[in-house]
């Protein structure tokens, strides 16, 4: 018996790969090396290139694999580009989900857990920290192409027997501690991915998107998760499921937030590099204030998180861009 990893040449599915290979599990990885790398997947994990729309492909690998419970990565996941290519977004990111749903379905597999996003919930109605029970308000194609395949596993799992965890990740970062693997995706645009490359010189510079929030120090907050965290919540998610748990939708992140400059201190102190950092105007679609109330988690899934440390974060996330460095990508 397998698990199957979507996505899991890509950033998040490529330390869920190692997760599940450290306890022992089968793995059975369908990337269609998009944005991922096939390098990115270990040897010991079966790497099928092929699209999770595609129903073929996805039957024949639960099939011949026996795969009893599916972990869903792939996607596309940039806000911007969803505004400017919704029907790209609606493709891969629900009418693909629907299809590899159905697949599941259709091959009993019991237990489906989704990598979703806070971005179901749009911008918080207050500065405090956002529940599960929050609105849901996506305010993007991508939060609502998310929240479409939350709504559908919720329907499919009421008619057939599948349960299911809808996992709503804040700011994920940082790599694998011990170096295996990291953020590599080429033209990223996340904060601290950005902020790392900067220390490295491998950009002249960084900016922050608006410095005149009303804020402590006028940028913005957000919950940056370490993935090695993220990756263990999912771990607990299905054993939590294994176990015959109920069907769970929860936020991933600490329940504490740092501000973009925060964030920059930290990247120059760990790297001790003074690189140069310029004040730009506000982006598009930026909220104030995100962060998690990540209650639900901690108490359904005894989540403990060992990384809840932006030095630790950084640290790791600047080990892995030297290591990409070394590497020529
Ligand atoms: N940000 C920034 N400069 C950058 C990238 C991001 O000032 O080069 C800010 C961005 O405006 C937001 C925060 O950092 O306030 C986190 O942005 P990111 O893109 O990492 O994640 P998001 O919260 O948008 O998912």
């Amino acid at each position: 018996m397998s698990v199957l990893v979507t996505g899991g040449a890509g950033y998040i599915g490529s330390h869920m790969v190692w997760r599940l290979l450290d306890a022992g599990e089968k793995v059975v990885v369908i990337d269609r090396l998009s944005t991922g790398f096939d390098w990115a997947v270990p040897s010991e994990a079966n790497l099928v290139v092929g699209d999770i729309g595609d129903p073929d492909t996805v039957g024949a690998v639960l099939r011949e694999h026996a795969v009893q419970s599916v972990f869903h990565f792939a996607g596309s996941i940039v806000v911007p580009e969803s505004v400017t290519d919704p029907l790209g977004y609606y493709l891969n990111n629900t009418v693909k989900s629907r299809a590899l749903i159905e697949a599941c379905v259709d091959a009993g597999v019991p237990h489906f857990i989704f990598s979703s996003t806070a971005a179901v919930y749009g911008t918080p109605e207050t500065a405090e920290t956002v529940s599960e029970d929050a609105a849901l308000h996506p305010e993007s194609p991508y939060g609502t192409s998310k929240l479409m395949t939350e709504t559908m596993l919720r329907d499919a799992a009421s008619a057939h027997p599948l349960t299911y965890a809808c996992l709503r990740y804040f700011n994920v970062a940082g790599a694998d501690p011990a170096g295996r693997t990291g953020q590599s995706t080429r033209d990223a645009t996340h904060l601290i991915k950005v902020a790392t490359q900067a220390a490295l010189s491998k950009r002249p510079f960084m900016q922050v998107f608006g410095a005149d929030y009303p804020t402590p120090d006028g940028t913005c907050i957000r919950d940056y998760i370490h993935v090695t965290d993220l990756v263990e919540a999912h771990y607990l998610a299905l054993q939590h499921l294994r176990s015959g748990g109920d069907n769970l939708v929860a936020n991933c992140g600490y329940g504490h937030g740092h501000s973009v400059l925060e964030v920059v201190d930290v990247v120059k102190r760990v790297s001790g590099s003074d690189f140069e950092v310029r004040m730009a105007d506000r982006r598009a679609g930026d909220a104030v204030t995100i962060v998690a109330n990540a209650d639900r988690i901690r108490e359904s899934l005894a989540w403990t998180p060992r990384y809840d440390d932006l030095e630790k974060i950084v640290t790791h996330a600047l080990k892995w861009e030297e290591a990409l460095s070394r590497r020529n990508t």
